[in-house]
């Protein structure tokens, strides 16, 4: 059964409470503790050395890089930054640990008390907790699937080991799985524009586990969490979250009780399923690492990180939409990224009328390339023609529709606007008198229209512009035309 909305009963009985745990490797050129090269993708086992694999005797060194990145983070988290925090062994076996613990902080983490802002159900905004950010390494990776006699092996790839993470807990502010989304989106987003990060779920540079309980309504003490694990996409964790909310509805509705455990989430059966209960749970004796001494981050390392801050999405957002009078949602879609909402910025510079520019460029441009599932990067149009086709339009040079016309050429052919207007550039009527005998016979073929206009209804104007738009075969100059119209209608 795929996980659908959540049963309505369930919801007005029962309040989910969510907390997000999210793992993301940090972009250094080399690991956490030892000179091994950070990089996804490597032949398997080349990226090692006897400090990441944890030989006898070798001892870790920190990377003062990880150190930076974790902090611009925890900034742009708006977390307070710890000057001393401690780093702590969390023990475990696991073949893909060959150290036996794994380097990460405990009591005294790097940062605190941060949030996120995420959009509200009520329209307005709300504020996720971030109960910390804190450093660790990563482990190697399992290799269950892909080989001959995979059936009975489990192959080991140890180039991940020591790569250096940091991991963001929410406080159990999040209500839905809407909001869950929205946080995990808002986070992305802001490790992006940081570039800490390249969060790419798929190779496993961002990875989320999710806490939920439900409780019934209007009681304040928590219910029972499950923890689900092993979900590669934002919209599977919506999904699990709603599966989960409602299979502990029914839990307790049926008089039970929800189990706390740690569940896997299968996309295929679109459930989750119990993987180890509390009591299997691991006990990580956690303790103070000896081979590193606290970790010391100065008052004025701080300060210079937070100078290094780059204007972060919602402020930028809310910029964008006063300077250049952007609607919400455009300005939403542009500041998603900060390389597209540069490219944005940099051409809205040089145009009449940037909310043009952003209407050709998410609609026209963005919607084609939607519609042919491409990325940015392959369009055909470059941001130059971008601005040529929304000052044209805006000078009333071109119509929409021609406007329209050229796109499709641009997009059929491969080539950029402007080659495509430069030798397709509309014929244009721009002899008034030509345009008015148009105007007249249109006027002339519909009296009723023109009763209507003159007893006040002033929008009938935009039918006589299309109907003689039509007849010029679109080639009248629109600006000419509007003008042309309004003034036969009134005289
Ligand atoms: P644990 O000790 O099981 O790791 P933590 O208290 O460290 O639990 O919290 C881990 C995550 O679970 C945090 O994101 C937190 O917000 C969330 N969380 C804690 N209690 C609950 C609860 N009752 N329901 C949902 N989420 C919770
Ligand atoms: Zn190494
Ligand atoms: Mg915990």
């Amino acid at each position: 059964m795929p996980a659908t909305a959540i049963a309505s009963d369930a919801l007005t009985k029962y309040e989910p409470v969510i907390g997000l745990e999210v793992h993301v490797q940090l972009l250094t050129a080399t690991k956490a503790f030892c000179g091994c090269a950070n990089r996804f993708g490597a032949e398997p086992n080349t990226n090692i050395c006897p400090v990441c694999l944890g030989l006898p005797g070798a001892l870790p060194v920190l990377n003062a890089k990880a150190v930076e990145f974790a902090t611009l983070a925890a900034l742009a988290l708006n977390c307070q930054v710890r000057e001393r925090s401690i780093f702590a062994r969390k023990n475990y076996f696991y073949p893909d640990l060959p150290k036996g613990y794994q380097i990460s902080q405990y009591d005294r983490p790097l940062a605190e008390h941060g949030w996120i802002e995420v959009p509200a159900a009520d329209g307005g905004s709300k504020k996720i907790g971030i109960t910390r950010v804190h450093m660790e390494e990563d482990a190697g990776k399992s290799l269950h699937e892909g080989f001959a006699d995979s059936a009975t092996r489990t192959y080991l790839d140890l180039n991940r080991c020591g790569t250096p993470l940091i991991e963001i807990v929410s406080e159990p502010d999040i209500r839905t799985p809407d909001e869950a989304f929205e946080y995990l989106t808002r986070l992305k987003e802001i490790l992006l524009y940081t570039a800490v990060s390249d969060c790419n779920m798929e190779e496993g540079s961002l990875r989320c586990d999710a806490n939920v309980s439900v409780r019934p309504r209007g009681q304040e003490k928590f219910g029972t969490k499950a923890e689900v694990k092993n979900v590669n996409s934002f919209r599977f964790i919506r999904a699990a979250l709603e599966y989960e909310i409602e299979r502990q509805a029914e839990v307790i509705e049926s008089g039970g009780s929800v189990a706390q455990e740690t569940r896997l989430w299968n996309s295929n059966e679109g459930r989750t399923y119990s993987m180890r209960s509390k009591e299997q749970a691991h006990d990580y004796r956690y303790f103070p690492e000896p081979d590193l001494p606290p970790l010391i981050v100065t008052p004025e390392f701080i300060a210079g990180i937070k100078a290094k801050l780059p204007e972060l999405p919602e402020a930028r957002r809310k910029r964008m939409i006063a300077e250049y009078e952007l609607a919400e949602q455009d300005a939403h879609t542009l500041a998603a990224s900060r390389e597209f909402a540069d490219r944005f910025e940099a051409a809205a510079k040089s145009a009449r009328n940037p909310r043009r520019v952003a209407n050709v460029l998410l609609n026209e441009v963005g919607g084609r390339l939607k519609a042919l599932g491409l990325e940015q990067g392959q369009s055909p149009v470059s941001m130059a023609g971008i601005v040529l086709a929304a000052d044209l339009l805006d000078e009333g040079k071109i119509s929409s529709r021609q406007m329209k016309q050229l796109f499709d050429v641009c997009f059929e052919k491969g080539e950029d606007f402007g080659v495509v207007y430069e030798r397709e550039r509309p014929r244009q009527i721009t002899d008034a008198a030509a345009i008015e005998k148009l105007v007249d016979e249109v006027i002339a073929a519909n009296p009723r229209q023109v009763e209507q206009y003159r007893a006040g209804k002033k929008t009938m104007a935009g039918f006589f512009v299309g109907q003689v738009m039509r007849a010029s075969h679109g080639q009248a100059n629109p600006a000419l035309l509007n003008e042309l119209v309004v003034k036969k209608l009134e005289g």
